[in-house]
């Protein structure tokens, strides 16, 4: 997530204490846009709504086929 826009969204997370979850920061714009599954970073596979918001979206989305969503997210996870 580009700095600017994690000190946003940490803020946000900040205001409404307790009723948003904390999201990883390394989640992209477009996840945050509610574009992309939080998980696994997808946009073409159908979504489900999820309990998360962020600064940028008030419903953020999740793949319905929770399988394929954890291989992708296996696959896409950048070593620390
Ligand atoms: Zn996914």
């Amino acid at each position: 997530m580009d700095p600017q826009l994690a000190r946003r969204q940490a803020a946000y997370e900040r205001e409404n204490d307790g009723q948003v979850p904390h999201l990883l920061a390394h989640l992209s714009e477009a996840q945050l846009y509610g574009r992309a599954c939080i998980y696994c970073g997808d946009e073409s596979e159908p979504k489900r709504p999820v309990e998360a918001s962020s600064v940028l979206s008030s419903e953020l989305f999740e793949c319905v086929d929770t399988g394929a969503c954890f291989e992708r997210n296996a696959r896409t996870q950048v070593p620390e």
